[in-house]
């Protein structure tokens, strides 16, 4: 049987990116509160396709914006870790790593009643540490690995990559891995950034991401009878117009074309099915 699953992923970031930065001056909050809006939008737009998400959301963004959290959680949509502030974790050391683990769960716990299942790493830089700190705070499934593109795996922890040796890879472990890629996300696509370091020109004409997004799902259709394709996006970048406008045309094309929605956390539940022992995605 042909199963075809779309994981559409929120990272509520808002003004979390300025935080790290440094930034507090009142235009760089202000382009942060504006995931306010486009979360109102991508709820709206959602709840009249009866469509099922995810949403990462820094601890940060938790208690600066409670009321738009609530929102999303009343909803019906999954709420998943994306730290407490927004340091990616090959940032931090170990013990900090694990605080952001807590104080990020302790948030959701009190938003939803229960810890998180999921995690998303800041920017998509998890360090050595984090599969075994995620195991430990008893995640089930991480979002942060490019291992494949339609096919979940089990995380590795314990690779060793040296100049002149061939790699030598960790055991596969518990923790499902619900890859991801920076091509299938609206951050480098459209965000306009200067930073301390150069410009992320972003602002890419939104009917040429929807052809490149679109043709990551037909090339699925095409050669694979199961897959997840996961969409990144984040409502201070794709609450925009004509963003949400790309975005409901290629939720239509999805439709028309058979795709199924699922939160990640139902997604994890449908790899499980297919795959009872798992998937390896280690070197042979
Ligand atoms: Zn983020």
């Amino acid at each position: 049987m042909t199963q075809h699953f779309v994981c559409l992923t929120f990272d509520y970031d808002n003004t979390s990116i300025a935080a790290v930065r440094g930034e507090a001056t009142p235009t760089a909050i202000s382009r942060g509160d504006f995931g306010m809006t486009g979360a109102a939008r991508l709820l709206r737009l959602l709840g009249s396709r009866a469509i099922k998400t995810t949403w990462f959301i820094p601890g940060h963004t938790i208690e600066s914006y409670p009321a738009s959290c609530q929102a999303i959680v009343e909803a019906g949509h999954e709420i998943a870790h994306h730290g407490w502030t927004h340091r990616p974790p090959a940032s931090l050391g170990r013990l900090d790593e694990e605080a952001e683990l807590v104080r990020g769960n302790a948030a959701i716990e009190a938003l939803t009643g229960r810890k998180a299942r999921g995690y998303r790493s800041p920017s998509w830089d998890l360090s050595p540490h984090s599969i075994e700190l995620l195991l430990k705070h008893g995640f089930v499934y991480d979002s942060s690995l490019m291992g494949h593109d339609y096919l979940p795996y089990q995380a590795r922890d314990g690779d060793v990559v040296t100049l002149q040796e061939p790699v030598s890879f960790g055991p596969d472990t518990a923790l499902v891995e619900m890859p991801i890629s920076w091509s299938l996300d609206d951050y480098p696509a459209f965000e306009y950034t200067r930073t301390p370091t150069g410009i992320l020109p972003g602002l890419m004409n939104a009917e040429g991401v929807l052809a490149n997004w679109w043709a990551d799902f037909e090339y699925m259709a095409r050669h694979y009878d199961w897959g997840i394709v996961t969409y990144t996006m984040h409502p201070h970048v794709i609450g925009r117009g004509h963003r949400l406008e790309m975005l409901e045309a290629l939720i239509e094309r999805l439709t028309a074309a058979g795709a199924v929605f699922l939160s990640m956390e139902a997604a994890v539940a449908e790899y499980r099915r297919k795959y009872p022992n798992g998937r390896s995605e280690r070197g042979k």
